[in-house]
């Protein structure tokens, strides 16, 4: 039997190693992600002010400076509006791909560095690593990103209009899914959304369906699926509990896997991958 100080030693070094997420705000009045994985720690787009990111993220006992870089899905206001303020107030660079970056400079102003990826790469940010896969919005080039540490993975996909087989390809090994279900047919239907806006919300380049999110989950989910995060819901064309039954209604079994709804207004709690 092995001394209990060795075991000790390996649950703290396994415990340093874990993988750490919070969604720390979603929806269209901002968005960002933080993750963390020993010293390393993340932003997946930073769609608040500087000072509701670094209130949020006291909010879960984290703070500015355990924040290495900030990776952005797209030029989006609700995904970049405070990328700009953090990366020159705390020394942070900015990730982004040549589209996003062209098309969000004026937003974004001076960073204090910046780091361009291609769409499709995969970066190192310390001890993570960020690979990014195209999705389907009307931007310049928007992406989604599985972030992982060689064992543990996960899956970031919000702001797309279709799924894709690529798409799933990349998200189909996450242990955790952050994933967009962002309006309800019938509510965006009847709702307060004039029709061009609802035309755009529905494209192929607009936003997710709980329908089509529900689907697209069904074919993610394999055994290790553990975590999944419904996010970007819209507040006035959908609801909490429309998202939630949209994947009940799949009648598969979700025994092993925690099923949340990201918020508008304040952090999730950190959960481990
Ligand atoms: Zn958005
Ligand atoms: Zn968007």
């Amino acid at each position: 039997m092995q001394p209990l100080s060795a075991v000790l030693v390996a649950l703290v070094i396994q415990g340093y190693r874990f993988m750490r997420f919070s969604v720390l705000g979603s929806g269209s009045r901002g968005n960002a992600v933080f993750i963390e994985n020993g010293s390393t720690g993340i932003l997946i787009d930073a769609g608040f002010s500087g000072k509701e990111i670094e209130k949020r993220l006291n909010s879960i006992d984290r703070e500015l400076a355990d924040v290495q870089a900030i990776c952005v899905t797209h030029e989006h206001n609700d995904h970049i509006c405070g990328a700009g303020v953090l990366s020159r107030r705390c020394k942070i660079p900015v990730y982004a791909n040549d589209g996003t970056f062209l098309a969000g400079e004026k937003r974004m102003g001076k960073l204090f560095h910046y780091k361009e990826f291609e769409t499709g790469a995969t970066v190192e940010v310390g001890d993570l690593q960020v690979r990014s896969f195209r999705v389907s919005h009307d931007t310049a080039d928007p992406v989604g990103f599985v972030v992982g540490d060689g064992d543990r993975y996960l899956g970031y996909c919000t702001d797309t209009g279709k799924v894709s087989h690529l798409m799933a390809q990349r998200l189909s090994k996450c242990q955790a899914l952050i994933l967009e279900f962002n309006h309800n047919l019938e509510m965006l239907k009847n709702g307060p959304y004039p029709l061009p806006l609802q035309q755009r919300v529905r494209s192929s380049r607009g936003h997710l369906c709980n329908e089509d999110a529900a689907k697209f989950l069904s074919q993610l989910k394999g055994a290790h699926l553990q975590h999944v995060v419904q996010a970007h819901l819209s507040e006035k064309n959908n609801r909490p509990e429309l998202a939630r039954r949209s994947i009940k209604e799949l009648d598969l079994d979700w025994t092993d896997t925690t099923l949340s709804i990201a918020e508008q207004d304040r952090a999730l709690e950190l959960v481990e991958v």
